[in-house]
């Protein structure tokens, strides 16, 4: 099963991408993390991807696709694969469609986990972090008395990434750079809608259910 994972930050795409991955086995490939162990592996591809990351660019299309490239030419492709934060763009779909031809194969199914914007705001700026060490959220595990830590009784701060600002701006490039992504995918008929608001079990077995009737 060949797989493209959609869904904005906060929707719990990660964890549904390794629980899938375990299920299936097949692998789970973020081209996120494979950018960000080459950076702190320092190789020649992490030093590449790394000035356009400093520089706050997106890296370009021809170097996340030999990165794609390469990974799905690795034995452990051969049966399937969960594909998270890559295609991006139409674009990158197209390359992406035009490479899996090369390989005899196809995407299968784009499942794409929505939820709405007011509650991916409180699940991504909801971290309250301490001095200590010590981190919170305000949804999941908040502290006994708001915005002071447990252990140490110091005021709780908010790092500048979970700033609502920064969060609302994230989505606002999410929805963006993605809404063509799904039209391209609906057209295809591929794409498969999960409710993202509901428990991560919940998701799951819904995920789960369309897939096995699928396999
Ligand atoms: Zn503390």
């Amino acid at each position: 099963m060949r797989i493209v994972l959609l869904g904005p930050p906060g929707a719990g795409k990660g964890t549904q991408a390794k629980i899938l991955s375990k299920d299936f086995n097949i692998p789970h490939i973020s081209t996120g993390d494979i950018f960000r162990t080459n950076i702190k592996m320092q190789t020649p591809l992490g030093e590449l991807a790394k000035r356009y990351i400093d520089a706050g660019k997106l890296v370009p299309d021809n170097v996340t696709l030999d990165i794609v490239h390469d990974r799905l030419r690795q034995e452990d492709c051969a049966v399937g694969f969960i594909m998270d934060g890559f295609p991006r763009t139409i674009i990158q779909a197209k390359m992406f469609d035009e490479m899996l031809k090369e390989l005899n194969a196809k995407v299968d199914i784009v499942i794409n986990i929505t939820a709405s914007d007011n509650l991916l705001v409180k699940r991504l700026s909801g971290r309250r972090m301490c001095q200590c060490g010590k981190t919170y959220h305000l949804i999941n595990n908040p502290p006994k008395r708001e915005g002071i830590c447990d252990v140490c009784n110091s005021p709780l701060y908010i790092r500048d990434d979970d700033k609502e600002e920064t969060v609302k701006e994230r989505l606002v490039t999410y929805h963006k750079q993605t809404c063509p992504l799904i039209d391209y995918y609906t057209e295809g008929k591929l794409i498969q809608n999960f409710d993202g608001e509901k428990t991560i079990e919940e998701t799951t077995r819904e995920i789960l259910d369309v897939l096995k009737s699928r396999a």
